[in-house]
């Protein structure tokens, strides 16, 4: 099976959508953008954070960038919004936060 052509979804009607729960080809989370689900997304305190990368780790949409070592920011594509790595985070600095709400002020 190839590849789904997605490119004219907006204009598909009900009999032209593909069959559901059918992934056609391996490899794909970086080709859909599948942060849409998300409710609530994660905020992390800079001033807080011990860099321990733990949270890094346990994300199970490998969403959260890194860089020379550090964790920087998420990848809000593919974060689904689970809040594992507020859970995991040994010293609370991420917080989830309802979409379309403004950030936290950091203190
Ligand atoms: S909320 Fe879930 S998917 Fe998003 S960065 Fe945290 S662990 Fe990853
Ligand atoms: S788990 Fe918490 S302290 Fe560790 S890197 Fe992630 S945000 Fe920072």
């Amino acid at each position: 099976m190839s590849k789904w052509d997605i490119s004219g979804i907006n204009e598909w009607k009900s009999g032209e959508f593909p069959l559901g729960a059918v992934i056609p080809e391996s490899g794909n989370s970086r080709d859909y953008v599948t942060g849409g689900w998300r409710s609530d997304r994660p905020y992390r305190n800079d001033d807080v954070c011990t860099q321990c990368l733990l949270c890094w780790i346990m994300c199970p949409d490998s969403a959260i960038n890194t860089e020379n070592e550090e964790v920087t920011t998420f990848k809000l594509n593919h974060c689904k919004g689970c809040g594992v790595c507020a859970n995991v985070c040994p010293v609370n600095a991420i917080m989830m936060v309802p979409e379309g709400c403004d950030l936290p002020e950091v203190k």
